[in-house]
């Protein structure tokens, strides 16, 4: 049996990511005019990221139904692209596609609302090779480090991270400013919104909202949880609990601050004070 989607959540899928195919080597619009003027064609599909029925695509048995076709699930995609990620579970892995899923949405949460002319940044010069600082970045620790233009596909840049292999792909509608320096000085690249580290998954996502100004501009944005949640959530690691004022202190004895999937640290509500979760691994 197959656990497919229901219109209202393949009207959302599609209306999450403005009509657009999700891959970001197609972005193709899904959605058009027909003759009969109270019609419009459709050529986008709500793609399974872990297939609807076994031996599927990416098929994954611990999934519920509930799961297989809840909105989490699916992506949206123009028929071409639909039919190349599921000729190919091995290139397109559940990863890429969850990657390509939180790239459409954001660029779509960024477009929502704006003129044509101020989405199109116009202003977007950037060459392959080059390198490039990048901000705001939670944690803001990171805007100190150098990325390389890798490659650039007309409406986002893949920028490699310097000291390690990561990438992060950067749609141009969320590049606000470049600032170009004399002699060899790394551009400055601003966005408008910010990029953020989550360490479940070890991977950077874009997300619309900049970081807060004040004392806690440097972590990003926290929630409350308890102290069960990441036994709940089966993250593996070593974690532990920090003191909100001996954050800095632990910190400096080699712990990182612990992000969750949607760029959110964990902090539970003390007496006194509240404790942080931090992880020994970044
Ligand atoms: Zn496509």
């Amino acid at each position: 049996m197959s656990d497919d989607f229901s219109d209202p959540v393949k009207r959302a899928l599609a209306s999450r990511v403005g009509n657009l195919c999700s891959n970001p080597e197609c972005r193709a619009l899904t959605s058009g005019p027909q003759d009969d003027p109270a019609k419009a064609v459709n050529l986008g599909v709500a793609a399974h990221i872990t297939a609807a029925s076994p031996g599927g695509p990416r098929y994954d048995a611990e999934l519920l139904p509930e799961e297989r076709s809840a909105p989490s699930n699916g992506l949206w995609l123009c028929q071409n692209c639909a039919k190349l990620v599921d000729n190919d579970a091995v290139r397109f892995g559940v990863d890429l596609l969850l990657r390509w899923k939180g790239t459409a949405e954001a660029d779509a949460r960024n477009r929502v609302g704006k003129t044509a002319a101020s989405g199109s940044a116009p202003g977007v010069n950037l060459q392959d090779g080059i390198r490039v600082r990048i901000e705001p970045i939670v944690p803001r620790r990171f805007e100190r480090t150098e990325w390389l233009v890798q490659s650039n596909s007309g409406n986002a840049f893949v920028f490699q991270k310097t000291d390690s292999m990561a990438t992060v792909e950067i749609p141009v509608s969320f590049i606000e400013n470049v600032h170009r320096f004399r002699d060899n000085a790394p551009a400055l690249v601003q966005l408008d919104g910010r990029l953020q580290w989550i360490s479940v998954g070890q991977r950077w996502l874009v997300l619309s909202e900049k970081p807060q100004p004040g004392p806690h501009n440097e972590h990003g944005y926290s929630k409350f949880v308890d102290f069960d949640y990441p036994r709940r959530m089966a993250y593996t690691g070593e974690f532990a609990w920090c003191r909100e004022d001996r954050l800095a202190e632990c910190l400096s004895r080699g712990r990182y601050i612990f992000y969750d999937e949607d760029g959110k640290y964990l902090r539970v509500p003390g007496p006194d004070i509240d404790q942080i979760l931090v992880s020994s691994r970044p």
